[in-house]
């Protein structure tokens, strides 16, 4: 659903730097042109939809961040449909602009979705975390893992109904789970709803669901994934893999499975965005006279100029030595911060030759 998407900020008519009231003044402008309970053209409301979902996502610092570095894709592998309009503020918008509570439309957002009772459910989204090395982040990795994972129970197929049973709908109630008591009164006809007693409103009927998967439809298997980890990705970034949850019951589709990031501190380097920060000890002479020192670096060894008189925590830069940026092109710098270290065991010659430096110095020492 996520290719060929218009760009969010284009949807709103914004800039990209625009601020959060800057975007909401949009939405609220293009919410009171495209509201369903004001324009009946039947595009007004994907139209709407759009709109919504833009603001639901640019108004949240966190979804906007993710949107800024990785676009839809960032979006769609973090959130589910549901999430990317979670705690988006339309309430105060819809308010302000004379229509109901989001709650209505949310109905129309999600109408879709709701299923009856005892038929397919899709099944939940799991959650996985992997913790990779910085390098592995920093360049992308492909690698087979082994996670706990669901697979369709094989002996009912996924269905969750017992072999040689056709349904497992509540013979009741015929799997809606409700039950209707039509009581008169002379004239006057009253019809109750109640849940259906036999399942108790779930619709289904127990004794003609899976042993193996109790109904679920699902078994806990080991499996092995390939993960394909893209070069840039950091620390808490997660990857939507769709349909890699666990099936859903009684048939219904998969759900999704996260798969979380988790970056291990390096012994070496830091990383600040696409930078990347490590330390250089150089002593007093390389320092002084200057020198040519041999720093690691993400690949590999790289040479960098000390040039004469460098005092302790200068910075140096290694440029393009960093990560590669997420979306876009181009990589960050490695930022290296070179630390004079001052001599501890030194020899009685070595001494003999520092007393003789200061004093050719001139500064006033007491030995
Ligand atoms: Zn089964
Ligand atoms: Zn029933």
């Amino acid at each position: 659903m996520m290719s060929g998407k218009r760009d969010y900020y284009e949807i709103l008519s914004v800039p990209r730097d625009a601020s959060k009231a800057q975007i909401k003044k949009a939405y609220r402008k293009l919410a009171l042109k495209h509201h369903p309970d004001r324009n009946k053209s039947p595009k007004a409301e994907e139209r709407f939809k759009e709109i919504s979902e833009a603001y639901a996502v640019l108004s949240d610092d966190e979804k906007r961040k993710q949107y800024d570095m990785f676009g839809h894709e960032g979006i769609s592998s973090r959130y589910s449909w549901d999430d990317i309009f979670r705690g988006a503020d339309f309430d105060s918008v819809f308010r302000d602009i004379g229509f109901g509570g989001f709650g209505s439309i949310f109905d129309m957002f999600f109408g879709g979705r709701m299923r009856r009772r005892g038929g397919p459910k899709r099944g939940v989204d799991l959650r996985y975390d992997i913790e990779i090395s910085l390098e592995e982040a920093a360049l992308g990795i492909s690698k087979d893992v082994r996670m706990p994972g669901y697979q369709a129970c094989a002996v009912c197929k996924g269905s969750g109904i017992k072999p040689g049973a056709t349904s497992n709908a509540c013979p009741k109630c015929r799997g809606t789970g409700q039950s209707r008591i039509t009581k008169s009164f002379g004239a006057m006809h009253f019809t109750e709803v109640r849940p259906c007693k036999e399942c108790r409103g779930e619709g289904i009927n127990i004794k003609n669901l899976c042993k193996k998967c109790g109904g679920t439809g699902a078994v806990e298997r080991f499996r092995k994934l390939r993960l394909k980890i893209p070069p840039g990705i950091d620390e808490g970034f997660s990857l939507r893999l769709e349909g890699e949850g666990k099936p859903g019951a009684r048939g219904g589709p998969r759900g999704d499975l996260y798969v979380v990031v988790h970056v291990k501190p390096h012994r070496v380097f830091k990383r600040r965005g696409s930078n990347i920060l490590c330390e250089a000890h150089i002593n007093f002479p390389q320092a002084a006279l200057g020198s040519e020192i041999y720093v690691p670096t993400l690949d590999g060894k790289a040479k960098l100029k000390i040039p004469a008189g460098t005092q302790t925590d200068t910075l140096f830069r290694l440029r393009n030595k960093g990560v590669p940026q997420l979306r876009g092109w181009g990589k960050g710098d490695q930022i290296v911060r070179v630390i004079v270290q001052t001599p501890t065991k030194l020899t009685r010659h070595q001494k003999k030759l520092l007393k003789d430096l200061a004093q050719e110095i001139g500064d006033e020492v007491t030995f």
